[in-house]
């Protein structure tokens, strides 16, 4: 006889625990917004920490067509073979 009270109280508390999800996330989503318009668009939009490091620890090949992410280390361009230290160390010493 005590079993349909018990029914009712899961679904109650079923409700209950989605009724939190849904306007914890309402909540943040509210929350993004305001932030966004108070401090910009571009607020949100700061670099990963973990592109921030890899843009760091990287050089870009200086071919305009290939523009290739190489690591820092490298010497030639993984992709073209265009020589990335040279140009670096010697940008002007050969005009
Ligand atoms: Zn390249």
């Amino acid at each position: 006889m005590a079993v349909f009270p018990l029914v009712i109280l899961i679904f109650v508390l079923v409700m209950f625990a989605g009724v939190i999800i849904v306007g914890g996330w309402l909540v943040l989503s509210v929350f993004r917004f305001f932030t966004r318009v108070l401090f910009g668009p571009n607020h949100n939009r700061v670099i990963p920490r973990h592109e921030f490091e890899a843009r760091r620890s990287s050089i870009q090949c200086t071919r305009p067509q290939c523009r290739t992410v190489n690591a820092a280390h490298a010497r030639f361009c993984r992709r073209c073979g265009e020589s990335l230290a040279a140009r670096d160390e010697y940008p002007r010493s050969v005009a």
